[in-house]
């Protein structure tokens, strides 16, 4: 039996009972970095045989968990923080479990992803897990124009030094207004969530640089069958009756980022061309 073990993202004591009782008893915990769970363990008194399962050697090291199981044998696999398959290995080895037919169960623990959803203050009815985006720039281009036009609650994963171009990346791809959380250091003594649209966000690290692994939360952008869909003249004779109104050109691109669901910045350079 391969038992999949959620381990705590920041704070010890989320480690569950079961997860302990789990750890103690099987014949050895596949972990990814052995230090780093070995700490856990001993936090708890489990002295369990570790062997490394990582990114790099999972093909390798999970053929040699797999013979192991078939034999019988009941091996734990757990990751440096969370649930293991979620940004992390595990869906490998559990696919090649199932075609072998060897039983997997689950202990659940947290899930960063999930921690930063409801504390996000977006609908959690709906929603979508993106995790890391590529650093790749082809592959980064079409994630984000997939994440720009996603209809629900949208989750990434990200590092604090690409934070700041992953906020600016989607801004760029018109995504500036749309509201976001920033969680950080979460279920940790300095556990912090930024609210605010992407752009209020952008300013916020600038201001603050930051600090600790975040989740980024972002809420969905309206459906495009929602969205309103003018002509140009349409357009332009809904702007110029805005500035006969005397609304200033902010206020306009705030008013019709509203009705159009489009990126208030560049409504105002829109804007700005037409009543300047
Ligand atoms: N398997 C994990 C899970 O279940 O959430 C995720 C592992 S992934 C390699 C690590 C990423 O998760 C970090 O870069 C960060 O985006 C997020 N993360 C993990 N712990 C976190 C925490 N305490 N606060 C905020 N984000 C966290």
């Amino acid at each position: 039996m391969l038992y999949l073990v959620g381990t705590p993202i920041g704070n010890m004591q989320d480690l569950s009972s079961r997860a302990i009782e789990v750890l103690q008893s099987v014949e050895m915990v596949a972990c990814e970095d052995t230090r780093r769970t070995g700490l856990l363990l001993s936090h708890f008194g489990i002295t369990a045989k570790l062997v490394s399962y990582h990114e790099h050697n999972k093909a390798a090291a999970g053929t040699k968990l797999i013979a192991r199981l078939r034999e019988g044998a009941e091996i734990a696999l757990v990751s440096d923080a969370g649930m293991p398959s979620i940004s992390d290995p595990g869906e490998d080895l559990v696919k090649r479990c199932i075609e072998e037919d060897i039983p997997v169960t689950a202990v659940p623990g947290p899930v960063a992803g999930i921690t930063a959803l409801v504390l996000s203050g977006l609908d959690t009815r709906h929603y979508y897990f993106e995790g890391f985006l590529p650093v790749e720039s082809k592959e980064r281009k079409e994630r984000i124009a997939a994440v720009s036009s996603m209809t629900t609650t949208t989750i990434l994963y990200e590092a604090p030094h690409r934070l700041m171009r992953t906020l600016t990346d989607l801004s760029e791809a018109g995504n500036g207004d749309r509201r976001a959380a920033a969680a950080r250091e979460l279920t940790k003594k300095f556990e912090q969530v930024v609210r605010g649209t992407i752009d209020e966000l952008i300013q916020h690290f600038e201001e603050v640089p930051p600090k600790g692994e975040f989740v980024l939360v972002l809420e969905g952008t309206r459906s495009q069958a929602t969205k309103t869909v003018l002509t140009e003249e349409e357009r332009q004779s809904r702007i110029l009756e805005l500035n006969r109104e005397g609304l200033s050109t902010k206020e306009i691109a705030k008013k019709l980022a509203e009705e159009w669901g489009e990126s208030k910045k560049a409504l105002y350079d829109e804007v700005l061309k037409m009543v300047k």
